[in-house]
């Protein structure tokens, strides 16, 4: 006999309820109402619980380690940002290289505008 989660028709309060008593009536548990079993479409703790490898105290520990390296740092961001075995690490990654990018972008930008502006001045 497995169990499934079942809203409720009234109230759509969600409730454990058994396999056999599909299509039955019962009482809702949270309303109290006479209700019918339904087997939901898509119940809150039916969605595939998520199995991705944890990241390890020992992977970060590592990750921060390579990072002081020079050159290999951003090197292994990229084979970090882009290695699907582990999702958080992958997310934080490409997240910490989108905004290295936009940091290069808005200091070359601001750099310009600097430089433009000193010679400028300097010729004026
Ligand atoms: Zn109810």
């Amino acid at each position: 006999m497995s169990q499934f989660q079942s809203q409720c028709s009234i109230c759509h309060q969600w409730f454990e309820a058994d396999e056999n008593a599909l299509g039955q009536q019962t009482s809702c548990p949270h309303c109290k109402n006479t209700i019918t079993v339904l087997q939901p479409l898509a119940s809150p703790l039916a969605t595939a619980p998520d199995l991705s490898p944890t990241v390890t105290k020992m992977d970060w520990f590592i990750c921060f380690l390579v990072a002081c390296i020079p050159v290999v740092n951003i090197i292994m961001m990229f084979i970090w940002a882009f290695d699907n075995t582990k999702p958080s690490r992958a997310n934080f990654f490409k997240v910490y290289l989108i905004i290295l990018l936009v940091s290069i972008v808005l200091f070359a930008v601001l750099g310009g505008i600097l430089f433009a502006t000193g010679a400028i001045l300097a010729n004026s």
